[in-house]
């Protein structure tokens, strides 16, 4: 399996120009990543203040209205970056292009945001099987193995499934939201605190429903980590009235 997965590696350096998937200028190839210093260092971070459950970059003292009815056992919620349009291209090649390699690029920025989880499984956001099987790959399971690599936690894609794919979520009203992630996930009995992994945080529905589930299941606390996260207004326009 290791040895496969090193040829595959070497077979996809020599197909790979060693230039930048940012900015196109070159890259060492012992530089392992897709995306030069320069554009890492471009990427936003999300800096306090920020909501202490979910998050949300805000002032401080405000009452959070993302997280407002999430399960109490469900947090803190943490994301690497802004998803400004550098991310967003990134993000979309990362996640529908067969760019599955950024996630080695992402996980480094994410990897700080569990430094002090402790002993968590790192669980990642599956999808369907019949998308993934399309795909080819999982990005939110891509990014969970690097982070794993990272910070030697665990990664167990057992402990959630898919039960059914959603439609895209960010054009819905809070309650279509709600009823459209519900019963989207099964979870596997065990009792063992988690960090959900996905790649994009933007109304925090779908985390919400998969931390409901293993809640259900036994978990003794769920928190979540995202590379991206879509900006305010997104999550205020689906939610203007609370
Ligand atoms: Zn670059
Ligand atoms: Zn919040």
């Amino acid at each position: 399996m290791v040895a496969w997965a090193e040829v595959a590696l070497r077979v996809e350096r020599w197909l790979l120009p060693a230039e930048c998937t940012g900015c196109r200028s070159p890259v060492s190839p012992r530089d392992n990543a897709l995306v030069c210093a320069v554009c890492r260092s471009r990427w936003r971070a999300i800096a306090p203040p920020f909501c202490a459950v979910c998050g949300e970059p805000m002032p401080l003292g405000l009452a959070c209205r993302v997280c407002a009815e999430w399960p109490p056992d469900f947090g803190p919620v943490r994301s690497a970056v802004r998803l400004d349009p550098v991310v967003r291209r990134l993000v979309h090649r990362f996640k529908y292009q067969g760019w599955w390699r950024l996630a080695e690029s992402f996980a480094l920025r994410m990897a700080p945001l569990v430094a002090e989880a402790g002993d968590v499984d790192l669980v990642p956001i599956p999808l369907a099987p019949r998308r993934q099987a399309a795909r080819g790959y999982n990005q939110a399971e891509q990014l969970a193995i690097a982070l794993g690599a990272l910070t030697g936690l665990p990664v167990r894609r057992d402990r959630l499934e898919r039960r059914r794919e959603t439609p895209t979520q960010t054009r819905l009203t809070p309650e279509t939201r709600r009823a459209n992630v519900a019963e989207a996930f099964g979870a596997t009995d065990c009792h063992r605190p988690v960090i959900l992994v996905d790649d994009v945080f933007t109304t925090g529905a779908t985390l919400c429903s998969a931390a409901s589930e293993l809640l259900d299941c036994g978990a003794e606390q769920v928190g979540a980590v995202t590379f991206a996260r879509a900006e305010l207004p997104l999550a205020a326009q689906a939610n203007p009235l609370r």
